[in-house]
Order: structure tokens, then C-alpha cells, then sequence
């Protein structure tokens, strides 16, 4: 008979003192055991070294390594008791062992509802990014699917979004040649949903995933084994964003292809649907500015730093398709400051009716008509002669 498996298990929580040989007892280690490899005996190190960072058990069994992260105690924050998950999972993922296994297990002393929409997406994330559960069934009651592509995530998300059960530091959508794209503040809290979210949609995706680190006040930077995890994966790319790069990249180009840009459009409006009409294909969806950054270079009153502000404000912003970013740009399109769309008086009959044709959303929802939105709207209509425009009949 093969040796008996062995658990290896840092003893030392990171906080408060406790210890795992008191979390996980004989008789826990035993189920952890039987569910994963069909035996009940098991030999057991506690190693007091250092502390354990991934909240999590490796067991070793006929030349297989198997690391299995834990959810216990009460849960307080969302972010509280899944901030160990991702750090388990990047182990896990750069384990060069051939054979491996990622499992999750729900230890018998945890308490409160883990079962909210949250909980349910980053179960769902954890799925797909290859984890295994032990025993969630005996614990919550719905069945927990992985995501078969990005687009699922996408959907998934912005649902959570709308309902307001949304974590709203990452954000995933897909940029101009379709390639998946991560916007993700990466300090404090927010690393470990930027870092879920990064591995499984890299697992599902069908092309390349920009990882784009926006930085705050000078904090950025996921952990360095997040990092290594992410970059081991293959097609992931880590895109560090910083405040002087957005600097350069404003003086140099008046069109401003920003990430924080598209950050805080994804913040405010949520995923890439166009304001006029039912488009919501990504790839031709554009961050379209509502005081154009042409004009905000032109306004000598204000800093550098103002325009900036100006240009990357969220509130300054739609998501318009291409045909119609570039009808509201060239003047065929207005925008009137009550949200109405009106077309150029002086249009053929035959392009009047194309145009009325594709523009589905002739008024704009009352949740983007927010003051500083309109705002931006009489800036960018104060050089605009509104009576060349009429409403659509
Ligand atoms: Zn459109």
C-alpha cells in the first residue's frame, strides 16, 4: 500500500495569535483526507515557520500535490474572507509539479450568509479558474457553474453592477481587436478580486488579456507571486498605468485613448453599450468624450493638471458605437443639454432617414443626465448653434 498521505500545513495565522492545529482537528484533517484521496490515514507536520499566507493545508499523496484553501470563522467582508484565496492560488499555479490539485473547503466553523450574489460570482470565478470544491454543496444550495467564456464574465458582472452587489475596483471588458482587458485597481483590498478575476478569465479567454494596473495615489502593483502566477499562465499581460503616463500620452494625442478613461466610463456606465442605439459589441464601442479634449487643450484658464482632470473625468463621457462617435463628431448628431438627440436640419431626407433608423435611443436614461455630465454638455454646446438641429419626428 502506498505511504500514507501527508499534510504539510503552516501553523501560524497571520493575525491574532491563533493556530491551525487548533482550526483543523484530527477529525477535519480526516475529512479533508477521505475527500480527496479515499483514505482516512494521513501523517501531519505543523511547521511554525513564518505564518500561513494562503489560509491553506498541502497534501501529499503517491507523488501528487494537493493544496486546499480554507473559508472559516465569521464572515464580515466580502473581501475579508476571500483575500487568502488568491494568494493559495498563485502557489498553486506556480507549483511546477505535473500533478496537481486545487480544492476549496468550507471549514464547519464558519458562520453567516455565504451565499449572496458576491459569494456566488467569485465561487463561480473560482471554478473557472480551475479550484475545485470539497463541500460547498453541503452548504449553500445552488449549483456553481464555471464560466465558458469572457463574455459570460462580462454579463455576469455588470448584473452584479446593476443589482449594486458589485465589488467596483475591476472591471472586464474586450478593446478594439477583441482582446480581453482587465481594469483593475491592484493595492489593498482590491488585489485579490483583480487577481481571481485575471486567472479565469485568462482560462476561458480566446485571445490575449491586458491586465491594466491602475494606480492611486501612487499605489499599485499586485504582489510579486501574483504577478509571476498571472505571467506563468501564458497569455496574460500585466500593463502597469500611472498617473505620468497618462500625463504623456494627454499631451501627445488629442483623441486620448485612456486607460483611466475607459476605467472610469466602466465605473459609471458600466459595461460598453451604445447610449443611441442597441450596439454593444465591444470591439466597436468607444469611449466617446462629451467636451472634447481638443477643446479642453484650448481652455487657457486651466492647469495642466485641470484639463487632465477634465479629460479623464467619467462624468465627460459615453459609450457611443463608432458610427455614432463619429455622427456626434462631426456635427450630424447634438446632444441637447435635457439628453435629447437631434440631427442636422440640413441633412438629404435619405441620410435623415438612415440616421433616425440606427439611433434606437433618441433620449438619454435619467442615470446618465447627472449634473456634471450635463455640465460637460453646456461646455460642449456653448460653440454649437442648437436651432441648425431639429428632433427626430
Ligand atoms: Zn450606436
Amino acid at each position: 500500500m502506498a505511504k500514507a498521505p501527508h499534510f504539510v500545513i503552516k501553523n501560524n495565522f497571520q493575525k491574532g495569535g491563533r493556530l491551525y492545529e487548533d482550526l483543523l482537528t484530527p477529525e477535519i484533517l480526516e475529512d479533508l483526507c477521505l475527500r480527496t484521496t479515499n483514505r482516512p490515514d494521513f501523517t501531519c507536520d505543523f511547521d511554525n515557520e513564518g505564518y500561513n499566507k494562503g489560509k491553506m493545508a498541502i497534501l501529499e499523496y503517491r507523488g501528487k500535490r494537493i493544496y486546499i484553501s480554507f473559508l472559516e470563522g465569521p464572515i464580515r467582508s466580502r473581501n475579508a474572507s476571500f483575500q487568502s484565496l488568491p494568494s493559495a492560488l498563485s502557489r498553486y499555479l506556480l507549483d511546477p509539479s505535473p500533478r496537481k490539485a486545487m480544492y476549496f473547503y468550507v471549514h464547519p466553523d464558519t458562520t453567516g450568509n455565504f451565499e449572496t450574489d458576491y459569494f456566488l460570482f467569485m465561487y463561480r470565478l473560482m471554478k473557472t479558474a480551475g479550484v475545485s470544491f470539497l463541500n460547498l454543496s453541503d452548504h449553500i444550495s445552488q449549483q456553481i457553474s464555471a464560466f465558458a467564456t469572457p463574455d459570460d464574465i462580462i454579463i455576469y458582472k455588470e448584473r452584479l453592477r446593476r443589482k449594486g452587489k458589485g465589488n467596483n475596483s475591476t472591471y472586464i471588458t474586450r478593446g478594439p481587436t477583441g482582446a480581453v482587458e482587465i481594469y483593475g485597481k491592484t493595492y489593498g483590498a482590491n488585489k485579490y478580486e483583480t487577481t481571481l478575476l485575471s486567472v479565469a478569465a485568462a482560462r476561458v479567454a480566446d485571445s490575449a488579456v491586458s491586465l491594466y494596473e491602475v494606480e492611486e495615489g501612487g499605489l499599485s502593483a499586485l504582489p510579486a507571486m501574483s504577478r509571476a502566477a498571472l505571467a506563468a499562465l501564458g497569455n496574460v499581460t500585466i500593463i502597469p498605468y500611472s498617473d505620468a503616463i497618462e500625463v504623456a500620452e494627454f499631451e501627445a494625442d488629442d483623441s486620448l485613448r485612456s486607460v483611466r478613461f475607459i476605467y472610469n466610463l466602466l465605473e459609471r456606465l458600466g459595461r460598453k453599450k451604445c447610449a443611441f442605439c442597441d450596439c454593444e459589441i465591444p470591439q466597436i464601442i468607444q469611449g466617446a468624450h462629451i467636451w472634447p479634449v481638443a477643446s479642453i487643450k484650448q481652455d487657457t484658464s486651466l492647469s495642466l493638471d485641470e484639463k487632465l482632470a477634465h479629460a479623464l473625468d467619467g462624468n465627460n463621457g459615453l459609450w457611443l458605437c463608432e458610427n455614432h462617435h463619429k455622427l456626434l463628431d462631426s456635427g450630424t448628431l447634438f446632444l441637447s443639454a435635457d439628453g435629447l438627440v437631434k440631427c442636422r436640419r440640413l441633412l438629404g431626407s435619405n441620410d435623415r432617414t438612415f440616421v433616425d433608423r440606427i439611433t434606437t435611443s433618441k433620449t438619454l436614461p435619467p442615470e446618465i443626465l447627472q449634473e456634471g455630465f450635463i455640465d460637460y454638455l453646456g461646455r460642449r454646446n456653448v460653440h454649437l448653434d442648437e436651432n441648425a438641429f431639429l428632433e427626430f419626428a
